[in-house]
């Protein structure tokens, strides 16, 4: 039997999860076609991506880059060559494609990304933040659009396949009690606290199983990812933060379970390497090679589990929080996180000051309801302010 081609658009192609996209795609000539490539201002990346994968537009939200890419492809390449928010949002809703991978880093991918749910399109959603700063509306959206939601972040790729697929958002019917969300730890699991205020971005970034951009790294290392993934997964499968229990378990091997109601916990099993749950939501519901190692078990030996340290790591009770808070409440911690994260990736602010930051904007930006994208918006760029005004006092 052949495959129904689809038709690709990927926005974040230059990053981490957008390369691991185009090696399952480059694998599988017969069942995908690149109909739009987009990223921010990496312009040579681009190119290269361009020239391989011969998309039919390309998208830099720099417009200058825009212009220098333009240049780079001279006339005659095929590809048409876009710029700003505005190319992002017309190719994730071209009706020419079918599949939108969702891989801009952090809340710059919202609008795009929405573009894409709001045509209908199957959305491959690896862009948390997206979700976390709007999860209601954005849930709504998906079911206003008949979008096909499906979740790429390897937690939540693999809570999803041990989901009946009729149940995935409606837990109780399935007969399910409790979602084992797994983390690794990140770089810092062991590392004691007077030791934390000192640590690089280098340090910070060096992930010790999964290689990922720079952002998600350090989100890694203060346990915000993990934060920001508890929130992601009540919206996705409809549940609180109640039902979810966080398990440290620093092999990475297990992606994450799901108990139910008889004791039976099912779990996803895998090599940590992103290409498993982005075959997974590519090809869905069928199973494609992704180029991924297979697990060898007698090599790891034996897993481990410990429970997450509050303390060390404030980032994830200040997650859980906000969401408790609701409303406006985590699209300002997600907005905190970015600017203190950026903050310390440029070496102005220490690693322990992202949870002090990202308390006292929550502290000082009041919750509204999250009633529409524009109040969504609005909170996000005063919490930005917030956040630099707070890092400007903070500055090392
Ligand atoms: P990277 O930093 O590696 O890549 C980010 C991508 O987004 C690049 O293509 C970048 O373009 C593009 N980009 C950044 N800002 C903008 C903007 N304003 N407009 C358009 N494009 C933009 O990130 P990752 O691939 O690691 O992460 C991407 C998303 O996936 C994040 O939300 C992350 O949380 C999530 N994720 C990542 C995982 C991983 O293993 N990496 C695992 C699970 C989730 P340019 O190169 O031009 O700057
Ligand atoms: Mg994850």
């Amino acid at each position: 039997m052949t495959a129904v081609i689809r038709h690709v658009t990927l926005l974040g192609a230059t990053g981490s999860i957008g390369l691991s996209t185009l090696d399952v795609v480059r694998r599988h000539p017969d069942r995908f076609r690149v109909h739009a490539l987009a990223a921010s201002s990496r312009d040579a990346d681009m190119e290269t991506l361009c020239r391989e994968f011969l998309p039919r537009y390309a998208v830099m939200a720099d417009p200058d880059a825009a212009v220098r890419l333009r240049e780079r492809l001279g006339a005659g390449s095929g590809v048409e060559v876009l710029a700003g928010v505005d190319g992002l949002c017309q190719v994730a809703s071209d009706p020419a494609a079918d599949t939108v991978m969702a891989a801009i880093v952090g809340a710059a991918g919202l609008s795009p990304t929405l573009a894409a749910v709001r045509a209908g399109k199957r959305v491959l959603l690896a862009n948390k933040e997206a979700l976390v700063m709007s999860g209601g509306l954005f849930m709504e959206a998906v079911r206003h659009s008949g979008a096909e939601l499906l979740p790429i972040d390897s937690e939540h790729n693999a809570i999803f396949q041990c989901l009946p697929p009729a149940h995935v958002r409606n837990l109780r019917a399935a007969g399910i009690t409790r979602i084992l969300l797994t983390a690794s730890g990140g770089p810092f699991r062991n590392m004691p606290a007077d030791q934390l205020a000192t640590v690089t971005p280098e340090q910070a970034c060096a992930h010790p199983n999964w290689a990922m951009g720079r952002k998600i790294s350090v989100d890694s290392a203060s346990l915000m990812n993990k934060g920001l993934e508890l929130i992601e997964a009540c919206w996705l499968f409809n549940t609180d933060p109640g039902n979810i229990e966080v398990h440290v378990h620093p092999e990475s091997i297990i992606h994450s379970m799901v108990e139910y109601a008889d004791g039976s916990v099912l779990a996803q099993l895998g090599s940590p390497d992103m290409r498993t749950p982005i075959a997974n939501g590519l090809a869905w519901p069928e199973r494609i090679d992704a180029g991924v190692a297979p697990l060898d078990l007698f090599a790891i030996g034996r897993f481990h589990f410990e429970r997450p340290d509050m303390q060390r790591f404030p980032c994830l009770g200040l997650a859980a929080e906000a969401f408790s808070q609701g409303g406006t409440a985590p699209a300002v911690l997600n907005a905190a996180n970015e600017e203190a994260v950026a903050a310390f990736l440029q070496g102005r602010v220490r690693f322990t000051d992202i949870p002090v930051i990202i308390e006292q904007v929550l502290c000082r930006t009041p919750v509204a309801p999250a009633d529409s994208f524009d109040t969504i918006f609005a909170r996000d760029s005063e919490a930005r302010q917030r956040a630099r005004e707070q890092i400007r006092q903070q500055a090392v």
